[in-house]
């Protein structure tokens, strides 16, 4: 019904305003230059897939790690803590750029130029993090700054940034003292792992605070620099490369985290999903996050899955076509990220259905996956999603190490797919009607625009709502943001 209407909506039936920005998309289409500037200024919502440390530049990661006395090791260019034994003072490096060129260190730090030096996209960019994770220590608040300041400048709204703050330490407590086979509960000391809980929580309030006051964020709404008003949201993001015991802990120390600080709205788990024990693990995974969402029912389920990032020839086929279904139907995701693999299913009809049925999104990210997978263009099962009803938006992954931001990925998906202005601003509005923001959502129907009862004579985005709607307003955080994204699509779609 939805694909329907996306479909059948004629442009006489919108508002004349978005009607003139519709006509002025389709004169322009084909130029770039004119295409990424009413992208750029198009409101775009929000970005639900970006991961904190992918997304920022190595120039970036090269100041600070200059600045905070950090080295390089010029033959792995991986980037270490001080002392600088064996290996060159990045403050050193940047000052005499004359005779090392930074460059190289550039591209090692990023997918940038990888084409030309015989190494597959995949691994080039699983590498990088390696190289730049030193860097990131201390800088997280920067980094969320970055990344904000960026949104800001892009007319976003909205970042839900994945990051594994305390994974690590739980990883390290489980492989101590965790025991997959006793009972729930004393699997692993959960006295121990609420302390790793209420180190992170300090750790997001140390981030909140230096990011707001690297942008210089005021109490003033009207005079707030670039990036202030864009409302961030955290995941947890689950590493799935080690030992079970080990994914267990993570994945209830995301949950735990979850339960106890609403800056943190979901989980996710991560790193390769062709890795050996990410596909040996898959099932048994997806049972641990229901289990522990099942031991914690009062929360509110924030469950997005990095699903199907396969393609034939990276993996066995048996290993392709069941994850998505797998992280959908088991763990109960209401989210996935990528489902680049839907085709191998069984029954990808039956399950295409299922999930435009259930309103399960799709975050789709274009150019990770050509560079990642090599899928791109026509290989790329958007327009599948698309055309059954499925709910999309587009996100980056990792837009400093691919060297992108979302305002390309919404052109790349434009001149790909040859998608209409009213597509674009379905994607935008599913970036928050399907984010983990708290609260229910503003519209009944994303893609034909009808919003729930209590605003549904209302004009969208307007100073002064209806006494219904703002009292519906008032009871949502998520719904309050879409109405500030209307307000921005009303003004956008006036100026045509
Ligand atoms: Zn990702």
């Amino acid at each position: 019904m939805k694909t329907l209407l996306l479909l059948c909506l004629t442009i006489s039936t919108w508002p004349v305003l978005a009607n003139h920005a519709a006509n002025y998309f389709e004169s322009i289409k084909q130029d770039p230059v004119k295409l990424r500037q009413f992208l750029q200024q198009f409101p775009k919502g929000g970005d639900l897939h970006n991961h904190l440390s992918g997304a920022i530049y190595a120039e970036s990661y090269l100041e600070w790690a200059s600045a905070d006395g950090k080295c390089i090791d010029l033959s792995t260019y991986i980037i270490t803590p001080p002392p600088c034994e064996g290996t060159k003072p990045l403050r050193q490096l940047m000052a005499d750029t004359s005779t090392e060129p930074l460059e190289p260190v550039i591209d090692a730090m990023s997918t940038r130029n990888y084409e030309r030096r015989g190494v597959s996209g995949h691994d080039q960019f699983f590498a990088t993090f390696n190289r730049f994770r030193s860097a990131a220590t201390g800088r997280f608040g920067d980094m969320v700054a970055e990344a904000r300041q960026r949104a800001g400048r892009q007319n976003m709204v909205y970042l839900e940034l994945m990051l594994s703050l305390g994974m690590l330490e739980v990883t390290q407590l489980a492989a101590e003292s965790g025991n997959l086979d006793a009972p729930y509960g004393e699997r692993i000391d959960h006295t121990k792992v609420d302390t790793i809980v209420e180190t992170v929580i300090e750790h997001f309030d140390a981030i909140e605070k230096r990011q707001s006051e690297l942008l210089g964020c005021t109490a003033d709404a009207d005079t707030q620099p670039t990036g202030c008003d864009v409302t961030v949201r955290y995941q947890a993001q689950v590493l799935r490369t080690f030992a079970p015991i080990q994914v267990y802990a993570q994945t209830l120390l995301a949950v735990k985290l979850m339960q106890a600080d609403p800056r943190v709205v979901a989980l996710n788990f991560v790193a390769p999903e062709d890795h050996r024990i990410a596909l040996r693990d898959y099932h048994q995974h997806m049972q641990f996050v229901a289990e522990l969402s099942a031991a914690f029912p009062s929360q509110p389920a924030g469950i997005t899955l990095h699903a199907g990032e396969l393609t034939m020839g990276l993996v066995p086929p048996e290993d392709l076509g069941w994850h998505i279904r797998d992280a959908i139907e088991t763990a109960g995701a209401t989210r996935i990220g990528h489902g680049i693999d839907i085709a191998y299913d069984d029954n990808m009809d039956a399950l295409l259905n299922s999930m435009a049925e259930q309103d399960i999104l799709v975050e789709i990210n274009l150019t990770s996956n050509d560079v990642i997978l090599g899928i791109k263009d026509a290989d790329h099962p958007l327009p599948t999603y698309l055309e059954y009803g499925v709910p999309v938006t587009l996100s980056t992954d990792d837009e400093g190490v691919s060297r992108i931001d979302l305002t390309h990925e919404y052109q790349r998906a434009t001149t790909t797919y040859d998608l209409s202005y009213l597509q674009l601003r379905y994607f935008a509005r599913n970036s928050l009607q399907y984010s983990f923001l708290s609260g229910a959502p503003l519209f009944k129907d994303t893609a034909d625009g009808s919003a729930i009862t209590a605003c549904a004579t209302d004009d969208l985005g307007a100073v002064a709502p209806s006494s219904n709607c703002a009292e519906f307003l008032a009871q949502s955080p998520k719904a309050r943001l879409q109405w500030e994204l209307e307000r921005r699509l009303s003004a956008f779609e006036a100026s045509f």
